[in-house]
């Protein structure tokens, strides 16, 4: 028995096209058969109907549909790769990257993701991923957020996008006395700064490194006496 690759093709709507036919195709998918001819009359029962192989440009306004098939040899890791589950990069969930050619609500065709969504949110969240930058992802940082006004300030650390943390602090404060200062002042009273970007040394523990930095910067500003930490 072979395998075969198919696609069941629809005129494209779209003029001045290349080609007569739409892609992504309406549909792809995988038969199991002694040949070609069998594979298609497979393909003909599951739909109910006959499908040419070829149309000629003087059939093009009697037939809408157009079936290509194609056996899938060995070595065609290409069309294999269609029907093979994947981890999405982002969510983790599995998929195939046949069931997004099938999808025609979803734009996202590739192999990567699980969908176009998963595919944004990937790329919104690794921006500044390259190389040494500051704005790598989930680069522990310790950040001072200093009220111009009293000249008293908090020192924080986190290893999420920083400004994801300075929104934070400002929309879901707490009751500790800088959260208590927010309140009672205005946004442009307030300066953010980073102070060192945290990373541990090869061997030592990362969240033990961060807290360690942390106390280190408060009690050089003293931010405890003399601002908003508390203890
Ligand atoms: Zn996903």
């Amino acid at each position: 028995m072979l395998d075969f690759y198919y696609q069941i093709k629809a005129q494209s709507t779209e003029h001045g096209r290349f080609s007569n036919w739409a892609f992504p195709p309406l549909f792809s998918g995988k038969v199991t058969a002694e040949n070609k001819k069998a594979a298609k009359l497979l393909i003909e029962e599951e739909y109910g109907r006959k499908f040419p192989l070829r149309v000629l440009e003087k059939d093009l306004a009697n037939e809408h549909y157009l079936l290509n098939i194609q056996e899938i040899k060995d070595d065609d890791e290409r069309t294999k790769g269609l029907f093979e589950l994947r981890e999405c990069m982002q969510c983790g969930q599995q998929f195939r990257t046949i069931d997004l050619y099938n999808d025609h609500n979803e734009i996202y065709k590739g192999r990567e993701y699980c969908g176009h969504r998963c595919r944004e949110l990937h790329r919104l969240e690794n921006i500044g991923d390259q190389g040494e930058g500051w704005g790598r992802k989930s680069r522990p940082m310790i950040y001072q957020i200093t009220n111009i006004a009293t000249g008293l300030s908090y020192i924080g650390k986190t290893t999420q996008v920083f400004t994801l943390r300075w929104y934070q602090h400002f929309y879901q404060g707490g009751s500790c006395k800088f959260h208590q200062a927010i309140k009672t002042s205005k946004a442009e009273d307030w300066e953010f700064r980073i102070l060192e970007t945290a990373v541990a040394p090869e061997g030592i523990d990362k969240n033990q490194y961060l807290l360690d930095r942390e106390r280190y910067w408060i009690e050089k500003l003293n931010t405890i006496e003399n601002g908003y930490n508390s203890l």
